[in-house]
């Protein structure tokens, strides 16, 4: 039977993977219901509002979530539940640089050499992929962060999803010391649905 430490980070992968999931359906529907490929510089200003307001969303919840998951894990390993982690404020700038450059500019870039249905499609999936990557910054950074601010704290292993990529697959269990260079830096990409989980003396 896993350890009690083991089921908490499964369990918070898990929950972290279903806010990529809502994240990623809600901004499929959203370019579906705002975005006109016809009109993209009518259509574009809505639709970056409202697909900034559901990952500024997802970001929070993410990040609250790590919040739990860092105290409930530190009471297990260290038996005190810690000072509570830094609240981490989302990078709105590159939140609508990601949407748009993924979405919109993507899509105008793709027209010239596909059918408009393929390069649509294409953006389409693109964009809901960048905004789900930057919910998960949420959780990533929470937990990278508070690991440096806590004493007990030894560093940050990284933990994939079910089916993680070739570069994930490779970077699996790694881990990052709290002193060590970059160790407060967590590298994703736009399909990723790996996390951070916290290590304690
Ligand atoms: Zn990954």
């Amino acid at each position: 039977m896993a350890s009690q430490p083991d089921r908490l980070a499964d369990r918070h992968r898990l929950a972290q993977v279903a806010i990529r999931a809502a994240t990623v359906r809600s901004l499929l529907a959203l370019w579906d219901a705002l975005i006109d490929p016809t009109d993209l510089d009518a259509t574009t200003p809505v639709w970056l509002d409202a697909a900034m307001a559901v990952v500024l969303r997802r970001h929070d919840e993410s990040a609250r979530l790590a919040a739990t998951h860092i105290g409930r894990t530190r009471y297990a390993q260290v038996g005190d539940v810690g000072p509570t982690p830094p609240l981490v404020i989302p990078d709105s700038e590159a939140t609508a640089k990601a949407l748009l450059i993924r979405g919109p500019l993507l899509l105008k870039s793709q027209m010239t050499r596909l059918p408009l249905d393929a390069a649509t499609r294409s953006a389409k999936a693109a964009q809901a992929q960048a905004g789900a990557r930057r919910a998960l910054t949420g959780g990533r950074q929470t937990i990278t962060n508070a690991v440096r601010a806590d004493p007990a704290a030894t560093g940050w292993r990284r933990t994939t999803s079910a089916n993680p990529c070739d570069w994930c697959a490779s970077k699996a269990g790694q881990v990052w010391a709290t002193d060590a260079d970059g160790g407060d830096f967590f590298q994703a990409h736009d399909h990723c649905g790996c996390g951070a989980e916290p290590l304690y003396q």
